[in-house]
């Protein structure tokens, strides 16, 4: 039980023969989702054989076009390919209207539906959920409204002690809220603490997607002690001016940034098509943050 990413795309601003414009695929407890969908998305799919008909939710950052215009081809294909479950979208206010736009002028019915969730400027919260994990998202500090996402395993279940079990003769019944995490009540009205009847459980990874942002005090306590932290470093260090004007980050900044949150893992990404190899923005991070890579299309990580 993990969480398992893959960099569909990992440039900024426009496509290049070495990168593609923003997208990854996350796999989570045997959920499949998409952060951001640039152009190429598609073909990149079909060259990792990961199939677009697991996808539950397509989580869309920003309305800038390297992050979303994959979506309107993607999403055209699954409606060719004859899928029939729900597709949800979620993305900033704007989503809806272009989406909706372009099926009314190419006069597409789709055969499945298409809930998009748009949210509100500057908000934070969870946006979707299952039993054993939740996504939210968070405000990044880009020139227009760009949200950040947070997937997050839900507490685990503690195991039993065996010989606890036995030695208390635990009923059944009693035996998930234990698990849960309560105390269990003899009936002889002893008290036995949870700590003496389970092992901890296995820790809760969390993975944190932070692309396009200039970095911010505010975005921290999203960000705080997450197992792994996507965050862009569209620019090396020298152009910090660039990176303030077009709210971006540099390397050192973004690795500043992962080391106030106290992630455990840094990955950096939206790079420069100035830059043809990471090397440089790379070893800048680590001289801050030690525990960084850079990423590249069809690079995969899990979050553990
Ligand atoms: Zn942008």
């Amino acid at each position: 039980m993990s969480i398992q990413v893959t960099i569909l795309g990992c440039g900024s601003a426009t496509p290049t023969l070495f990168r593609n414009p923003t997208s990854q695929w996350v796999e989570i407890h045997g959920r499949f989702f998409l952060i951001d969908c640039g152009e190429g998305t598609q073909v990149e799919l079909l060259r990792r054989k990961l199939k677009m008909s697991k996808l539950r939710a397509i989580f869309i950052s920003h309305l800038h076009g390297d992050h979303f215009f994959g979506l309107p081809g993607l999403i055209s294909s699954m409606h060719l390919m004859g899928r029939k479950e729900k597709l949800l979208l979620i993305g900033p206010r704007g989503l809806k209207q272009i989406m909706e736009l372009i099926f009314k002028h190419s006069e597409t019915i789709l055969r499945f539906e298409l809930e998009i969730v748009e949210l509100e400027d500057n908000s934070s919260g969870i946006v979707f959920s299952e039993s054993s994990f939740h996504v939210s998202a968070f405000p990044l500090n880009h020139r227009i409204t760009c949200f950040g996402f947070k997937f997050s395993e839900n507490p685990k279940l503690r195991n039993l002690k065996p010989e606890m079990v036995e030695y208390f003769k635990i009923p059944i019944a009693e035996r998930k809220k234990i698990k849960a995490g309560a105390d269990y009540l003899s009936p002889s009205g002893e008290l036995i603490p949870n700590a003496k009847l389970c092992f901890e459980p296995p820790p809760s990874v969390e993975y944190a997607f932070c692309s396009d942002t200039a970095p911010h005090a505010d975005i921290i306590p999203h960000i705080e002690s997450v197992t792994a932290l996507y965050h862009e470093a569209t620019f090396e260090n020298d152009l910090a001016l660039r990176a303030v004007e077009t709210f971006h980050s540099t390397a050192a900044e973004a690795a500043r940034q992962a080391k106030q949150a106290g992630v455990k893992k840094l990955y950096l990404g939206h790079f420069s098509s100035r830059y043809r190899d990471t090397d440089v923005i790379l070893s800048q991070a680590r001289e801050v943050f030690s525990e960084t890579e850079a990423v590249y299309d069809g690079f995969s990580f899990t979050v553990t």
